[in-house]
């Protein structure tokens, strides 16, 4: 077998190079840790984006991943499916929504969100035709397709691939006046994260969404949160916005919906909505296929069956409490909710990652001077003392 120089080598030479991996090969993986070819064993503090909430191959999602291979994996949504079925059903009780539209990826169903928002402001609110806005945030992140691309406030994400798609105007986060006052008669829509994740887990000011979501209500404007991120339990919470009991007329989401095991993401919101798509106006082949669909439902399951996001609360609780505790001049700022943790530096915060991967701790930077420490929902105390261990080294060193 190939070791760890040789199949980065490979990746360098053939894969193209739209990522800044950290130089280390994953083989192998179980909860928390993952493994090199060389036997070298990491703790996963990114857990994918927060794909990983479930911790890697948790045996439940495993095993609903291998009975329904042994059944049927694809259909196409040209034919009714069982693991279809039950899944809408079991997202639809999950999120209190009537309708679920399951597609693949994060970015796609913020695409399919823009597209409900648009049906609804000409279908529903009297919008003339294709004078639908959207309102979105500055430090969004909502994925990389064009159009979600068009939106986002960062040069570096937009260079050089226009033209974009128009509709879209951008306010900054957590400012409810700001949005109040973007708000015009051809507003289809609110587009929000709860907590930004990619822009360095910027939470925004306490009220700020439940003010903001009963605003747009007042003026007839749909929200969506996009819960990709810091759903199902990441935050401490079953979405972020239940925080503040804030709940959206869309919810989207993605990552951990497919137990780190499968690509599967999903729209929630009432038929008042998402039943203004009839057949043929979108649609994925792969979205709903019955093998991510019962593996969505085993990672709903075990999410509810183990108290993922309670246990998320009181660990992150301990986990923040212990980082404050650290004595380091490199610290700017510490903030998070429940394993959703970033620690702000004055300084680039890659060479710290690099220096806790030495260490055997895998975590990534985010926006550059931001360390973002967000592990599997089922880290034990002793994996997190470990953790800190190794943390309060580098950042003290
Ligand atoms: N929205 C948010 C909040 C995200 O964090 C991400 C991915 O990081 C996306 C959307 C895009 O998801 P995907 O990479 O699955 O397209």
């Amino acid at each position: 077998m190939p070791d760890s120089k040789q199949l980065m080598e490979w990746s360098e030479r053939y894969a193209a190079p739209n990522y800044h991996p950290l130089p280390i090969v994953i083989e192998r993986a179980e909860g928390v840790w993952v493994e090199d070819p060389e036997g070298r064993r990491y703790m996963d503090m990114l857990s994918a984006y927060s794909a990983m909430n479930h911790g890697h191959r948790h045996p439940t999602i495993i095993q609903a991943l291998k009975d329904q291979a042994d059944q049927v994996t694809l259909t196409s949504r040209a034919f009714h499916s069982t693991a279809a079925s039950l899944f809408y059903q079991k997202l639809a009780q999950f999120t209190g929504k009537s309708k679920i539209l399951a597609m693949n990826t994060g970015a796609e169903a913020v695409e399919t969100a823009v597209k409900a928002a648009r049906r609804w402001a000409y279908r529903s609110k009297g919008v003339p035709e294709n004078q639908a806005e959207i309102i979105v945030c500055a430090g969004n992140f909502h994925g990389r397709t064009l159009t979600v691309t068009s939106f986002s406030s960062s040069a570096e994400y937009k260079k050089d691939f226009g033209p974009f798609t128009p509709g879209f105007r951008i306010i900054p986060y957590g400012d409810l006046e700001a949005l109040k006052q973007a708000i015009t008669p051809n507003t289809a829509a609110f587009l929000v994260e709860p907590i930004q994740g990619e822009a360095g887990i910027v939470i925004p000011p306490k009220g700020y969404l439940a003010d903001a979501f009963s605003w747009c209500k007042q003026k007839h404007v749909l929200t969506i949160a996009d819960e990709i991120q810091t759903g199902f339990g990441r935050t401490g919470r079953r979405f972020a916005s239940d925080w503040e009991g804030a709940e959206p007329d869309l919810w989207i989401m993605g990552k951990a919906l497919g137990g780190g095991v499968m690509p599967i993401s999903a729209v929630a919101a009432d038929a008042s909505i998402l039943g203004l798509f009839e057949p043929g106006s979108h649609g994925s082949t792969f979205g709903g296929n019955p093998l991510a669909c019962a593996v969505a439902i085993a990672a709903l399951e075990v999410l509810e069956d183990e108290k993922l996001a309670e246990q998320s609360e009181r660990s992150g609780h301990y986990f923040m409490k212990e980082l404050q505790s650290i004595r380091s001049s490199v610290i700017k700022e510490i903030r998070g909710r429940g394993l959703f943790i970033g620690v702000e530096l004055h300084v680039p915060a890659r060479s710290f990652c690099e220096r806790l991967m030495a260490e055997g701790l895998l975590c990534k930077e985010t926006h550059e001077t931001t360390i973002r420490f967000a592990p599997p929902l089922t880290i034990t105390k002793d994996e997190m003392d470990w953790a800190l261990e190794k943390i309060r080294k580098v950042l003290s060193e």
